[in-house]
């Protein structure tokens, strides 16, 4: 079995079993499409995650927090607390989730360019650990509802280091023309900063950034590390104390095919460790406490999408080539990423071995889209028919956060599957959830002017 698929998935008898459960039963038992996880897959990377951090960090580790837009449901979250990290959430969704696992206040820490007030006020009631500021307005609205409920908030710094991390351009954060954060460049990082120290009711921890996701070169973040230490440094040049963490945000990458070769827990560690030791002495400054915000690296590895393929069809290309389409039963309602940026996954028939020639397929979705395309290219075995499963390892993360209705189509649940067992923790949605939103309602008058 190849290596991207999760740690507890095999053939038995030519099928496909993750989690000691075969891929025609969990078929039978919850239809297709589904998410599918293997449970301890994901508890021993996340134990790997953490022991490597202690390890590396020791007396400056912070927290990992898992980054919960990346894919969060309450039983992960759960499980999650139960590994001892934090978690990370960018809305009040988010939160509403891992609050409904009593996920503990001082482990999460709150994201967002555009956080709401009820956001805020619910993220302070909760006693949340860190806000996460990324903008001037953001700073007095959080320090006026701290003030307002007697509370002084833990606040970060979302810097902008101004750094170009070698990933698709809509998964890159800090080059300077984006929407997140404070460009340390321009200075705006700096005025942020005295804005937020004038403020009793905010505590200000120190700076986090985020560079980017699915990145597989360790120089960014180093780069990144580097110029928020040089902030630190001006920090207790100019204050005389020192701001005691350093968030170097999340984005280490993972394979999604057997070409792809991201970096593992103890070589990004050590790696970010040695230029953190290495720049905070050359600055002056005391190591700062660390955190990091891997979303992808602990849940994308952990997950494998299951399909039925319906139809089959070859089209005739230009250059006399064929190409067989493969549709299955879901697509880009399930998984965006190809179309968004263009994700290269990889798939095998799950049901059965096939020893037929392979061929160049496409695996497209059901949706009337021509870019509703799950695999633009791949080569499967030409026997492939309608019936047969087909299983996309490592869609984890960004695939049932970010699934749609479109065409209403009903999102597909998640099960988890431990030593032969399998149970929904996100069950799949019906056709009566999709109509649970149709109402008919009486014309209501919205203000007295009007008539
Ligand atoms: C998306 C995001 C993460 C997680 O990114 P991954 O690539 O999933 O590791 C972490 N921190 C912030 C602020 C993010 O926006």
């Amino acid at each position: 079995m190849v290596s991207i698929f999760p740690t507890n998935a095999k053939r038995i008898d030519g099928e496909l079993e993750i989690g000691g459960c075969r891929v025609s039963d969990i078929a039978a038992r919850y239809g297709t499409p589904i998410f599918i996880l293997d449970e301890s897959d994901l508890k021993v990377r996340i134990g790997n995650w953490n022991s490597e951090f202690k390890v590396a960090f020791a007396q400056n580790s912070g927290q990992i927090y898992y980054a919960a837009k990346s894919f969060i449901s309450v039983e992960v979250a759960k499980l999650i607390n139960e590994a001892g990290i934090g978690v990370d959430v960018c809305t009040g969704g988010e939160l509403a989730v891992v609050r409904a696992a009593k996920f503990p206040g001082e482990r999460i820490e709150m994201h967002g360019n555009n956080k709401s007030e009820p956001e805020i006020a619910a993220a302070i009631d909760y006693r949340v650990g860190v806000i996460v500021l990324d903008s001037l307005q953001e700073i007095e609205r959080v320090a006026r509802i701290a003030h307002e409920k007697n509370r002084v908030q833990g606040v970060m710094l979302r810097l902008n280091p101004g750094v170009e991390a070698h990933t698709h351009e809509y998964i890159a954060t800090a080059h300077e023309d984006v929407k997140f954060g404070f460009s340390i460049s321009s200075g705006a990082a700096w005025d942020a900063l005295l804005a937020v120290v004038k403020h009793e009711s905010l505590q200000l921890l120190g700076a986090h950034c985020h560079i980017g996701s699915q990145i597989f070169a360790v120089d960014a973040f180093k780069a990144s590390a580097l110029r928020l230490i040089e902030f630190l440094a001006r920090y207790k040049s100019e204050f005389g104390n020192e701001l005691e963490s350093l968030n170097i945000g999340g984005g280490v990458g993972i394979a999604y095919t057997e070409s792809d070769k991201p970096m593992n827990a103890k070589e990004f560690l050590a790696n970010v460790k040695e230029a953190i030791n290495s720049e905070s002495a050359r600055a002056g400054i005391i190591t700062p406490k660390i955190s990091i915000e891997p979303g992808r690296a602990l849940i994308g590895p952990s997950m494998v999408t299951l399909y039925t393929v319906g139809t089959t069809k070859e089209v005739q290309l230009k250059d006399g080539a064929t190409r067989l389409y493969v549709s299955v039963d879901g697509g880009m309602s399930d998984n965006i990423r190809t179309s968004l940026y263009g994700a290269v996954y990889s798939a095998e028939i799950a049901n059965r071995e096939s020893n037929a020639k392979l061929r160049d397929c496409r695996i497209v979705g059901k949706h009337c889209e021509t870019g509703d395309i799950v695999i633009n290219s791949i080569n499967l075995p030409s026997d492939i028919a309608p019936g047969d499963l087909i299983a996309v390892p490592a869609t984890g993360a960004y695939g049932r956060s970010m699934a749609s209705n479109y065409n209403h189509v009903p999102r597909p649940g998640v099960i988890s599957v431990v030593n032969g067992t399998a149970r929904t923790i996100i069950r799949s949605e019906t056709e009566a959830d999709l109509l649970a939103l149709d109402v008919v309602e009486a014309p209501q008058r919205l203000s007295k002017e009007s008539n």
